[in-house]
């Protein structure tokens, strides 16, 4: 595969990105670092390389081919470090890698998290320690969003809790984004513009759909919905003042029901822009501390752009949050 294969994609993506051949031939990579930039992944495809600074210097060098299978070798491991099963090493699993595409002709990370044991027999401890890691995997909990982002794809990684965001199935995700406008509007509105992330996801979309079937038991299902907030300031209320893990504790008994099912999970987060809701302490609006602006700008940004109603809140009190949860999230007013 060369860098004009994959730049032609419709999406033309990598438009800050050259062949490393063509940086040698402008200069751009002087002649005596040639030899430290290889033309050619081991794997056959051409490398390229990022520009920088309007092309004079150069940030990064990869594979063009985003099924590479060296790559994927860094990438399981990955998979395996996120998931908590630390140690197996990009080694061990650059053989499991190479054992598939020796039985297969072929690899992808499906075949290594689905099919590997089947084809997959390396023999001594690290066939253990692989299998270990698997079961690790089907043995996990999480929502979609961190599931999918756990399975390490290249530069989508961490942007997968923001495109899945309350959504529990990749199902629910096809149907939300043709109804709003098709793929690329859809994330555009989800905060993901790079036409690099868009080719990638749009690339390994059918792959991710398959593995997500595959582990669907480890996927939390959308009753239990996650409801991330940002807390700035103290909180007092007025039965008296929370620490912060206090706060959400107390958050976390409200979206209990009666019969002790639990609603949602009210999570902590540190920024705004992953925050469902803000809740400011009366200290941080008096000082006008920058939390607490931005908290102001993004509520006015949620209504204006549609994503909650006009009548809708998105920053709080600690004292309105705990009304606001104690009437099931329905406002007051
Ligand atoms: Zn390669």
């Amino acid at each position: 595969m060369t860098y004009n294969d994959i730049s032609s994609h419709p999406l033309r993506p990598f438009p800050n990105f050259i062949s490393v051949s063509k940086a040698k031939d402008l200069s751009i990579i002087p002649e005596n670092y040639f030899s430290m930039f290889a033309d050619n992944c081991p794997c056959g495809s051409e490398r390229m390389v990022r520009l920088h600074q309007n092309g004079t210097s150069i940030t990064a060098v990869t594979c063009v081919d985003p099924r590479c299978p060296f790559k994927l070798k860094f990438q399981v491991n990955d998979v395996f470090d996120k998931f908590g099963y630390k140690g197996i090493g990009p080694q061990t699993c650059g053989r499991i890698v190479w054992a598939i595409k020796e039985e297969l002709g072929y690899v992808s990370l499906y075949e290594v998290l689905v099919n590997g044991p089947k084809y997959c027999k390396i023999g001594d401890s690290a066939e253990d320690d692989f299998i270990g890691a698997l079961r690790h995997i089907e043995q996990s909990k999480l929502n979609l969003g961190t599931f999918i982002s756990y399975l390490s794809y290249p530069l989508i990684g961490s942007k997968f809790e923001d495109i899945f965001r309350g959504i529990s199935t990749i199902t629910e995700f096809t149907e939300l984004a043709t109804s709003e406008g098709g793929l690329i509007s859809f994330l555009s509105k989800r905060g993901v513009r790079s036409i690099d992330v868009i080719f990638y996801l749009v690339h390994f979309l059918k792959e991710i759909e398959q593995l997500y079937l595959y582990f669907e038991k480890c996927i939390i299902s959308s009753s239990t919905n996650i409801v991330p907030i940002c807390m700035t300031g103290r909180m007092v209320t007025s039965h008296g003042a929370y620490t912060k893990a206090d706060y959400l504790y107390h958050c976390n008994l409200l979206a209990m029901t009666d019969d002790g099912d639990k609603l949602y999970d009210v999570i902590s987060v540190d920024t705004i822009s992953k925050a469902s809701f803000v809740i400011a302490g009366a200290d941080s609006i008096a000082k006008k501390t920058t939390k607490y602006r931005n908290a102001v700008d993004r509520e006015e940004f949620l209504k204006k752009s549609g994503y909650i109603s006009e009548n809708d809140k998105f920053l709080f009190s600690p004292d309105e949050f705990f009304l606001y949860l104690l009437n099931g999230g329905e406002h007051s007013e």
